[in-house]
C-alpha cells in the first residue's frame, strides 16, 4: 500500500484526533465485532500504530484496518484454551512502548468493561508510560441492538445491570448479591454467562424472577455469525445446549426481550415480519416513567 493510501486512512486534524506520539499506549475499544461499530479514535489509532496487540475477540476485518507496516500481536485470552498470562501483556506492552513504539491495544467491545483495561491502565501508570484511553461499544449493549432489543425501555425498565457469569475462580460470581440483583433490577445483561447459566438462573429464581421471563442469548452479536435464541429464565441452559450456541455470547434477561418482536431490524432485512406493540402498552395501558 502507497504512502497515500495509508494516509487517507488517517483521519484528517480538523476531527480534532489527537496524535499517536510513539512511546504511548492507547487502549482502544475495538466494538463487538462489526466494523461499523468503531469509533473514529479507533480507526485513527489503527491507522497510525506502529505495533497492535489485540485480544482473541477482535474481528479480522478490523485488523484490516491497520497500517502496512504496523506489526500485529496477539495477546489472547480465551475460557478454556492456552493464552498468555495477563501480567506478561501488560509487561509486553510496557517494554514496546519503552521501545518508543506506538502501542495500540486493541480489546474486543470497551476496554473498561470487563476487559482488564483498568488494570492494564494502573500498570501502565506505575511504569510511568503516557497512556489515553478510547472507549468501544461494549457488546452488552451494541450486541443487544443488533438483536433488536434496547437495554432500557421506558415502559419496562429504569434500571440495566452489567454483570459477569464468572470470576477470577472461575466459579459463578461469588460477589453478587443475587437476591438483591433478582429484585432491583428488571433488565440483567450478562456478559461470560454461558458456562454458569444453569446455576445464575437458579440463583435468579431464587431470589423471585419469574421463571418465565424471557431471556435472550446472543452469540457473536455484530458478526456475519451472529444468533440469538430466544428462550426463559427456567429453561435457558437446556436450550442453549439443545441449540449447540457457543461463546461469545451475552445474555439478556428481562422484559426487554419482548421488544424483539417489533424491533428486529436485521431479521427485517432478511424477511422477518415486525410485529408492532409488542408489549400491548400502546393502547390503554397508561405509560410509566415521565
Ligand atoms: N470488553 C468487552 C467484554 C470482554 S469479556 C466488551 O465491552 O464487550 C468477554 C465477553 O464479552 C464474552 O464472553 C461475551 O460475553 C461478551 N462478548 C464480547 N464480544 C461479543 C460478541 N461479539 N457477541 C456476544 N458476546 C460478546
Amino acid at each position: 500500500m502507497s504512502e497515500a493510501t495509508r494516509t487517507s486512512v488517517t483521519l484528517p486534524g480538523f476531527l480534532g484526533l489527537p496524535m499517536f506520539q510513539p512511546g504511548w499506549v492507547w487502549l482502544v475499544g475495538a466494538g463487538p465485532g462489526d466494523p461499523a461499530l468503531l469509533t473514529l479514535g479507533a480507526a485513527h489509532a489503527l491507522a497510525s500504530a506502529n505495533v497492535v496487540v489485540y485480544d482473541a475477540l477482535v474481528d479480522e476485518r478490523i485488523l484490516a484496518l491497520a497500517g502496512p507496516d504496523a506489526q500485529l500481536e496477539y495477546a489472547g485470552k480465551r475460557g478454556g484454551r492456552p493464552s498468555p498470562k495477563q501480567a506478561d501483556i501488560t509487561l509486553r506492552i510496557i517494554d514496546l512502548a519503552r521501545q518508543g513504539k506506538r502501542v495500540l491495544r486493541l480489546k474486543g467491545g470497551d476496554p473498561f468493561v470487563f476487559g482488564r483495561g483498568g488494570e492494564e491502565g494502573l500498570a501502565l501508570v506505575e511504569a510511568g508510560i503516557p497512556f489515553r484511553v478510547i472507549p468501544g461499544v461494549t457488546a452488552g449493549i451494541g450486541g443487544s441492538a443488533y438483536a433488536g432489543i434496547p437495554v432500557t425501555h421506558r415502559d419496562t425498565n429504569h434500571v440495566v445491570s452489567f454483570i459477569t457469569g464468572h470470576d477470577t475462580t472461575g466459579g459463578v460470581t461469588g460477589n453478587i448479591e443475587w437476591e438483591a440483583l433478582a429484585k432491583g433490577s428488571p433488565v440483567i445483561v450478562l456478559y461470560m454467562g454461558l458456562k454458569h447459566l444453569g446455576e445464575i438462573a437458579t440463583r435468579l429464581m431464587a431470589g423471585g424472577r419469574d421463571p418465565d421471563e424471557p431471556v435472550a442469548v446472543i452469540a457473536r452479536a455484530t458478526t456475519p455469525a451472529q444468533r440469538v435464541l430466544e428462550t426463559t429464565i427456567r429453561r435457558a441452559e437446556a436450550d442453549v445446549a439443545a441449540s449447540g450456541i457457543e461463546a461469545p455470547a451475552i445474555v439478556v434477561m428481562g422484559p426487554v426481550v419482548r421488544l424483539r418482536a417489533a424491533l428486529d431490524w436485521l431479521g427485517a432485512l432478511d424477511g422477518r415480519t415486525l410485529t408492532a406493540d409488542p408489549l400491548g402498552t400502546r393502547h390503554g395501558q397508561k405509560k410509566t416513567g415521565s
